[in-house]
């Protein structure tokens, strides 16, 4: 007999980065990608792909991706050919084409000096890496929307336009990028346009049973046998697909629910796991990404939520979020930002999920972007705000 020290077989299998070796309700999306890459393990340098992938939070776009690059990776080094896919988060690279650049160019060559170059001198000097090493790349951009939010599409037509300067020679570079909010392809020119819209794979939320598909997977290989009864495992499928189909939140409140159970001393993780878990997993996954915050944006959130909390109201314009900031930066003594870098505080916390924006219907004084809080209390919001900010 085993102790019941843990509910646990294995709990990595839970982690956010990990990748399973199959994604049940994504086999289609699987394919597709197969497809539309097959060129690079049957004929590399003869052409180049540029595919988009999107959906909401938690439709398994960046699994699929990884996914994906691992098997198309081990098919290219069966052939013999110097494939590497290379996964680059523009959020975490603060939307900086030069950054991102960066980090592609370090994963061929480590020692690369990491001063001195334009994000334009960065690409060409990645294109004559890639010739020395006669290496062929996919490069996935995960959460574009940071990217086109902070720098507009220019960086991403100059990146798709990269071997129309030299025809003659081999093409290496392909592209995958990925995508929450597809209005953002309208700004782009029509003809990059046109070319993602054509290999464009849509991720749906995924319902109840697909969910809990998922979900039985996961328990397989990170929780003991007879931990999860099937009714606690319904509760999880329910709550996650009444959540929009996220099969994140999903697999984040199975793993909250193991640690309750564990702490309870429980064998099993119960339906009250399960309810413990569901109060405390948004407000969590809020409070790490607002801790990561830069100060203005913190200062900005602040304002945000106080603003939410006083008026009651569903939606702020920009204009008036913007005013409760100036309140909270004297508050605190700080300078305030421009308009324009506020504007990327917005997109920031809107990838983040921390708010929403949306356009407002055209009004009395013109369009303007309306911001909600969907996920979290104002107050409690503003609570967590103001201990990391220690006033
Ligand atoms: P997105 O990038 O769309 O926000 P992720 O790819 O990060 O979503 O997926 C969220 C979580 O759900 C991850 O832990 C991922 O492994 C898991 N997941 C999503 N779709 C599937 C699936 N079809 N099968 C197994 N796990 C999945
Ligand atoms: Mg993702």
């Amino acid at each position: 007999m085993r102790s019941y020290s843990s509910v646990f077989r294995d709990e990595s299998k839970l982690d956010i980065n990990y990748v399973p070796s199959r994604l049940p309700h994504r086999e289609q999306q699987l394919n597709l990608l197969n497809q539309f890459f097959r060129f690079a393990t049957e004929s590399p340098g003869k052409m180049t792909q540029r595919v988009l992938i999107t959906g909401k939070i938690g439709t398994g776009k960046t699994v699929l991706a990884q996914l994906f690059g691992q098997t198309i990776t081990k098919t290219a080094q069966q052939k013999g050919i110097n494939l590497h896919y290379v996964h680059v988060n523009c959020r975490e690279c603060k939307g900086s084409f030069f950054m991102i650049l960066q980090r592609v160019i370090l994963h061929f060559s480590p020692n690369f000096p990491r001063r001195g170059y334009s994000a334009q001198e960065l690409l060409q000097a990645l294109m004559q890496v890639l010739d020395e090493q006669r290496a062929y790349v996919i490069l996935t951009m995960d959460e574009l929307d940071a990217l086109i939010g902070a720098e507009g599409t220019d960086t991403l037509y100059s990146l798709t336009r990269v071997h129309e300067d030299h025809t003659t020679v081999t093409q290496r570079l392909s592209l995958l990028g990925i995508i929450r909010d597809t209005s953002l392809l309208n700004t782009l020119d029509s003809s990059t346009r046109s070319t993602l819209q054509h290999n464009l794979i849509q991720l749906d939320e995924y319902s109840k049973t697909q969910l809990l598909d998922i979900l039985n997977d996961r328990i397989a290989s990170a929780f003991y046998d007879n931990t999860v009864s099937s009714q606690t495992l319904d509760l999880i499928a329910e709550d996650a697909a009444s959540e929009g189909g996220d099969a994140r939140f999903a697999i984040e409140l199975l793993w909250r629910a193991g640690k309750y159970a564990d702490n309870d001393n429980s064998r099993e993780v119960l339906p009250e796991h399960i309810r413990r878990a569901s109060e405390s997993v948004y407000p969590v996954v809020r409070k790490d990404a607002v801790s990561a915050l830069s100060l203005h944006e913190k200062l900005f959130l602040l304002g945000v939520a106080r603003r939410f909390k006083q008026s009651g109201a569903a939606y702020l314009s920009m204009g008036e979020a913007e005013n409760a900031y100036a309140v909270v930066c004297e508050e605190y003594g700080e300078e305030k930002r421009g308009h324009t870098q506020l504007w990327k505080y917005v997109q920031e916390l809107s990838a983040l999920d921390v708010i929403k924006t949306e356009p407002s219907s055209v009004g009395l004084r013109g369009k303007t972007t309306l911001i909600s809080l969907p996920h979290v209390s104002a107050a409690e919001l503003e609570r967590e705000l103001s201990k990391t900010l220690g006033a």
